[in-house]
């Protein structure tokens, strides 16, 4: 187990660390075949911590035809699910054994803070590993309903080769959702993390061979998305592309898929997802602390941010200011001090996107309740405080489009019709939750949300025996759960006569 660090010793310890900024490739650390790199800024201080791989479509190549080899080899495909297991509870343990590095890589590369990425991402990741790991023996395929003269066997096979592209929010956790069913299901993965915050991925890859993933089952392509992630997700050669990430890439990404060999798509998008509070809900101010960490966790930065307030007219007024009062357990600090709760944004064109939606909420009329201002500009870092609008409409800019920060939006209503209206009033449906008492109107409102995911008298439940992911367009598909498994395998269907 990890002692509790000072922040002078999370200082220190990165102060002696070495960052690995390149490509693993076919079992190896390798630079980017062009040479170039970019900078890795950690949003702390606005210092290069090191730099990185650019990888484009030459380095593209190289991994899908190691993918390609070691898949057809079948030297992890046909390798038996049991031992494909040992080799991912393995990995799972080597994740926590290196749980202050992971944690720490996290912190610097992408701003939050270290007590969030020690007790929640790093073990996150470990548990999706183990509990995808343990499930694989025993995971049956079926024989269809037939006449005594045939058999029918409905088998999954592994799809080949997996280009995986994830976000920056949570870099550990999103890749884990991925490799872990792709990996348990036998495929031949390229993992390949946002230019924000690639660090922890490419630590990953040589976690994973420690562990004894097969050289080429396992690649990590850091670089941007329109070379990197572009070229892969046109290659002729990669069968299946899975993404977590804003809605306008997914899209970007069906496009590509249509206009090369059709791969499978897997899109988990974004999200502006209703809390609704009735008058009725059992504990208030519960509540008010909830809505206040489904806004300012992870600085906002969650696809199921809890962006949209819904608040039965009666109470609004005593219940925002219980939501601001319970907002200050989340004022900005320093990301390496173990009590911070609210770290750095991931780097400076973010912070501008939150300020920008900031200042259109004063300006289309919203009531600025608390917070609205950037932060401890002297340290050179990106930080900015939680901040809620009140008196909001749907229809401002701030309630209709993802901020991805810690901005929120209280909205009013009068009846359940009406809040179920303008919480299905998005283009998105990730999440949604529902505060009340009454069990009638709990299932009921529950059940007209459009959302993957939605909580009665909670704000973001689930673990990894729950499937995750979005209606409309927040996604297709799911992450976690034994349903994960449907985008990581092919059906097919084998019949036999017998004669
Ligand atoms: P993004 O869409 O900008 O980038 C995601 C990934 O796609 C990055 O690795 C990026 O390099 C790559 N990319 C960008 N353009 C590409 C292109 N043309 N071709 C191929 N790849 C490309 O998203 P982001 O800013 O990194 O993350 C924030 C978004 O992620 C938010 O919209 C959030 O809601 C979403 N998200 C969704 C979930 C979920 O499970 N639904 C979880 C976390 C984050």
């Amino acid at each position: 187990m990890s002692t509790v660090k000072t922040r002078d010793a999370w200082e220190a310890m990165a102060a002696s660390m070495t960052f690995n900024g390149q490509a693993f490739i076919n079992g190896r650390y390798c630079p980017a075949v062009s040479g170039e790199t970019f900078a890795s800024i950690s949003p702390l201080d606005g210092q290069v911590l090191t730099q990185v791989a650019s990888c484009d479509q030459a380095d593209v190549e190289l991994a899908v035809s190691a993918a390609r080899a070691s898949f057809e080899s079948g030297v992890w495909r046909d390798v038996a699910p049991a031992k494909r297991k040992k080799v991912l509870l393995r990995f799972a343990e080597l994740v926590l054994e290196h749980r202050e590095e992971l944690a720490l890589l996290e912190t610097l590369d992408m701003g939050k803070p270290i007590s969030h990425a020690l007790k929640g991402d790093v073990p996150a990741t470990a548990r999706a590993l183990s509990w995808t790991a343990e499930a694989i023996d025993k995971v049956y395929d079926e024989l269809a309903p037939t006449p005594v003269n045939q058999i029918g066997m409905v088998t999954r096979e592994p799809i080949g080769v997996v280009a995986a592209i994830v976000p920056w929010n949570f870099p550990l956790i999103m890749a884990a959702w991925k490799l872990a069913p792709a990996l348990a299901t036998g495929n031949s993965v390229i993992l390949k993390p946002s230019e924000k915050s690639p660090l922890s991925a490419i630590r990953l890859a040589g976690l994973a061979q420690q562990a004894g993933i097969p050289d080429g089952v396992f690649n990590v392509l850091p670089g941007y998305g329109h070379t990197a992630g572009k070229a892969l997700s046109l290659h002729m050669d990669v069968d299946c592309l899975v993404f977590t990430g804003s809605t306008g890439v997914a899209k970007q990404l069906m496009i590509y898929a249509g206009e090369s060999n059709m791969k499978r798509v897997w899109l988990e998008a974004g999200g502006k997802s209703p809390n609704i509070v009735f008058a009725d809900a059992p504990d208030l101010d519960r509540a008010a602390a909830e809505a206040a960490s489904a806004i300012a966790y992870n600085q906002g930065e969650v696809c199921t941010a809890g962006t949209r307030l819904l608040v039965e007219a009666s109470i609004k007024d005593d219940f925002v200011a219980r939501v601001v009062a319970a907002l200050k357990q989340w004022q900005p600090g320093h990301p390496l001090d173990p009590a911070t709760t609210c770290g750095a944004i991931v780097d400076q064109a973010q912070l501008e996107r939150i300020i920008g939606y900031i200042e259109s909420g004063k300006q289309e009329g919203a009531r600025l309740a608390t917070g609205g201002q950037q932060v401890f500009q002297e340290t050179g870092g990106c930080f900015v405080e939680p901040t809620v609008f009140d008196d909001v409409s749907n229809q401002m800019k701030i309630a209709a489009e993802e901020i991805f920060g810690p901005v929120l939006s209280v909205i009013p209503f009068t009846t359940a019709e009406e809040a179920i209206q303008i919480a299905n009033d998005t283009i998105y449906g990730l999440a949604a939750a529902v505060w009340t008492a009454d069990i009638n109107k709990a299932h009921k409102t529950a059940k007209a949300l459009r959302a993957g995911s939605v909580w009665i008298n909670h704000y973001d439940g689930g673990d990894m025996t729950a499937p995750f992911g979005g209606f409309k367009q927040s996604g297709n598909g799911r992450d976690k759960s034994l349903h994960a498994f449907d985008k990581y395998t092919e059906l097919k269907a084998t019949w036999i006569e017998l004669s």
